[in-house]
């Protein structure tokens, strides 16, 4: 098979990829329930929710969901383990073994044909949305996540994730009516998803990057405010297991000084930070490379050879491309 045809083989979308609408109505519903707010009014008080509500579960999700139970950047005891992973599953993002479970396939097949949400190879809204409107994705990948699969309250919660989601709404409901339920629970809830998935999609095409990786991971400032840290991708994907994600002191990374405090408290311990062999790698490419870097390339093969040349400037092609060669 040529390139072209492997490109459009992975751009293809087999019956279980299209999107199921039947599943997807709570989801659909929960972005047309924030109109209510037409009908309700919009009070400080609510906005006020909505915004802590966002980041007080964008950060249960990095540092429950990603750091922990994805990357296992930290260590700390079962019942916080649980804690960590309830308060995540108000995100309505499915249960932790779900989610860590996709994610952790996500690192092992960055931007290759494999990987579940790459806007190299399916384009911005396949890596944003698509892949989880439909069917394909819905079991949990047990086999990439038995170290947390053995404790039975994890699968519960990975079974009944919607039970927690479902309690803030109601608890918003009773303590603030409609309003407070449209605007502090619908629309945080509509937020905190778009901003989570920015992290497949926009993380991977805007932003700039500092080091070689195997994939087209970026540090991108903005989306690390409203991610709480999640932003520094190609820190991230440049190396997996720290427990911060911004590796520099102007690398704004929230979740990690909450991470900080925990520690302090004796909650959490072992936070897994960069060695600086890791950190400073990038002092030592060359000057060629650097450029490259600037200009969003510098992807390595499967094999961890540098492509070079006009592949440069079509990311896309070029990694494409980069696994067809790998492939052969
Ligand atoms: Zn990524
Ligand atoms: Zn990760």
């Amino acid at each position: 098979m040529n390139d072209i045809a492997r490109s459009h083989s992975a751009a293809r979308r087999e019956p279980d990829e299209k999107m199921d609408w039947i599943s997807s109505i709570p989801f659909l519903l929960v972005h047309v329930a924030c109109f209510g707010a037409l009908l309700t009014g919009v009070r400080w008080s609510a906005l006020a929710v909505c915004a802590g509500l966002y980041f007080a579960r964008m950060s249960a999700l990095t540092i429950g969901y990603h750091r922990y139970f994805s990357h296992r950047s930290f260590k700390t005891s079962r019942a916080f383990q649980f804690l960590l992973a309830l308060a995540a599953t108000t995100c309505a993002q499915k249960g932790p073994l779900w989610w860590a479970a996709h994610h952790r396939h996500h690192h092992r097949a960055s931007d290759r044909v494999e990987d579940i949400h790459s806007p190299a190879q399916r384009g911005f809204w396949w890596s944003h949305l698509g892949w989880i409107l439909c069917r394909k994705y819905n079991e949990t990948r047990l086999d990439l996540i038995r170290d947390f699969a053995r404790y039975p309250e994890l699968r519960w919660l990975d079974r009944y994730h919607l039970v927690p989601p479902i309690v803030v709404a109601v608890a918003l409901f009773l303590l603030g009516g409609w309003g407070m339920l449209v605007v502090g629970f619908f629309w945080s809830t509509v937020l905190l998803w778009h901003g989570t998935f920015t992290i497949n999609s926009l993380s991977h095409v805007f932003g700039r990057r500092r080091y070689k990786t195997t994939d087209t991971s970026r540090n991108n400032a903005l989306l690390a405010l409203l991610t709480c840290g999640e932003g520094w991708h190609n820190n991230h994907h440049y190396h997996q297991n720290t427990a911060n994600q911004g590796w520099f002191w102007w690398e704004i990374d929230t979740s990690f000084y909450l991470l900080k405090a925990l520690e302090r408290l004796r909650i959490v311990s072992g936070l897994r930070t960069p060695s600086d062999s890791v950190k400073y790698a990038h002092l030592k490419y060359t000057h060629e490379e650097r450029r490259a870097l600037r200009q969003g390339g510098l992807v390595l093969d499967p094999t961890g050879r540098l492509l070079r040349g006009p592949q440069l400037h079509r990311p896309r092609a070029r990694v494409r491309n980069t696994v067809a060669a790998g492939a052969d």
